[in-house]
């Protein structure tokens, strides 16, 4: 069978998008992605009475280890139950095994009030049930402790799919909003601290009062949901999560990711339609905002108008950047590849990106850079480990990882996100001279 399909796009967009619908190279191979236990990298940092128990291995610790690297220093929220090769012969009950150890974790640690059991690729293999160990060990500790499980492992998820993993094992324990509540804005999508409070002040602003966020801070803080709940996602990989929120009635506010001044403004011009904000205080609120994030990419529009770009598929994040870059910066996308495209999620992001742009969706990872070597674009968006052999073959790379660690969301971070793609370029420029 081939790995290789075409297909047409947008399925579910909206009729107006439709007119954008392109033919997706869908590739399936091998893949070149972080696994989905990288999401524990910024969760923990959100939601700090969380702790994140990986049943894994060796390799899964050190990947949590060197991608976390400062929190060595601190007192840990995540950890690795290692299964040895006795757990992984069967020679132990690895349930009595993984109880044993969040025993003595919880003893340990009264601060945990939500333990997630995280399944790897180890745990898989041998079919270690996770959701039946959440389950009994729920019983025993709730209410002091809530017990969920998700997979990180790479066999099933890629990268930015961690998170997604996770937020969906939470949408069970939101509780049930009333039918006849107050409507109520909900953010969806782990965003840094700073990033999240900005949007939160200027829905305020607009008069929009009764908003949450998924992930809280605060893991046992969860926000009701229910038919009066209008989301919005702040990331372009949560659909799992997006169709728990569904399943419980809540409906999700269409709009472009907020990346850049215009991406920013269509985001929060959702939720001010959507709340019946005012014309003119809408504009009297954002405008501000949408200046400064003019003013700061406005210096860099130069060193990036008119340079090819390329994205090899890894943080799902692909779509909505190229659009930002695009037609905020005049960059020229020549292939836009993204590990899993929601068609419906992205429609508005991707109906903006031109027709001339190859949209990719999965990984072959070998065709993938036959195809880079042949476009030789000015910049290549990838994952650390293809980073090198482009750039030993003269082509520069933007690290993709970088671009999800950053606060890259909202008005006042728009010139950051666009000085990430600038300096390679710069740098390139001045090893060239
Ligand atoms: S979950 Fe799988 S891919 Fe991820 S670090 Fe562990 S063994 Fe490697």
């Amino acid at each position: 069978m081939s790995d290789t399909t075409i297909l047409s796009g947008c399925d579910s967009a909206p009729a107006s998008e439709k007119a954008s619908a392109r033919p997706i190279l869908r590739e399936r191979g091998q893949r070149e992605v972080f696994c989905g236990l990288t999401g524990i990298v910024w969760l923990h940092r959100k939601m700090q009475d969380a702790f994140f128990l990986v049943v894994g291995s060796r390799t899964c610790a050190h990947l949590l280890q060197s991608a976390a690297g400062v929190m060595i220093f601190a007192e840990p929220r995540f950890a690795t139950a290692i299964m040895e090769e006795r757990d992984l012969a069967g020679m132990v009950d690895a349930q009595d095994e993984l109880d044993r150890v969040v025993d003595r974790l919880l003893a340990r640690r009264p601060d945990i009030r939500t333990l997630f059991l995280v399944g790897s690729c180890p745990s898989e293999v041998i079919k270690l049930d996770l959701s039946k160990a959440a389950e009994r060990l729920g019983k025993q500790y709730m209410p002091r402790v809530r017990i969920l499980n998700y997979s990180g492992s790479g066999i099933e998820t890629t990268f930015t799919q961690g998170e997604d993993a996770c937020l969906a094992a939470l949408v069970p324990e939101m509780p049930r909003a009333k039918s006849d509540a107050a409507k109520q804005l909900l953010i969806v999508g782990s965003l840094p601290d700073i990033v999240e409070d900005q949007f939160l002040r200027l829905f305020d602003q607009m008069g929009i009062d009764n908003v949450r966020v998924l992930p809280p801070r605060d893991s046992r803080d969860l926000p009701a949901v229910g038919p009066n709940t209008r989301y919005l996602l702040a990331q372009p990989f949560l659909s799992d999560t997006a169709m728990a929120l569904e399943d419980r009635g809540a409906v999700r506010l269409d709009a472009m990711f907020p990346f850049g001044a215009e991406g920013t403004t269509d985001w929060l011009a959702a939720a001010a339609r959507e709340f019946l904000v005012d014309d003119a205080l809408f504009e009297k609120v954002t405008a501000p905002g949408r200046e400064r994030a003019r003013k700061a990419m406005s210096h860099l529009r130069g060193q990036l108008e008119g340079k090819r770009i390329s994205f090899l598929p890894d943080s799902q994040l692909e779509v909505p950047l190229a659009r930002f870059l695009t037609t905020e910066l005049g960059m020229i996308p020549v292939e836009v590849g993204t590990p899993y495209l929601h068609r419906a999620h992205c429609a508005r992001d991707l109906a903006r990106i031109p027709q001339s742009a190859r949209i990719s969706e999965g990984q072959h990872v070998d065709r993938q850079l036959d195809r880079v070597r042949e476009d030789r674009p000015d910049l290549t968006v990838c994952g650390l480990g293809l980073a090198n052999p482009l750039e030993a073959e003269g082509l520069s790379t933007k690290w993709a990882i970088e671009l999800v660690f950053s606060p890259i969301h909202g008005f006042d971070q728009a010139g950051d996100l666009a000085e990430l793609f600038a300096r390679p370029l710069r740098r390139r420029d001045r090893l060239e001279v």
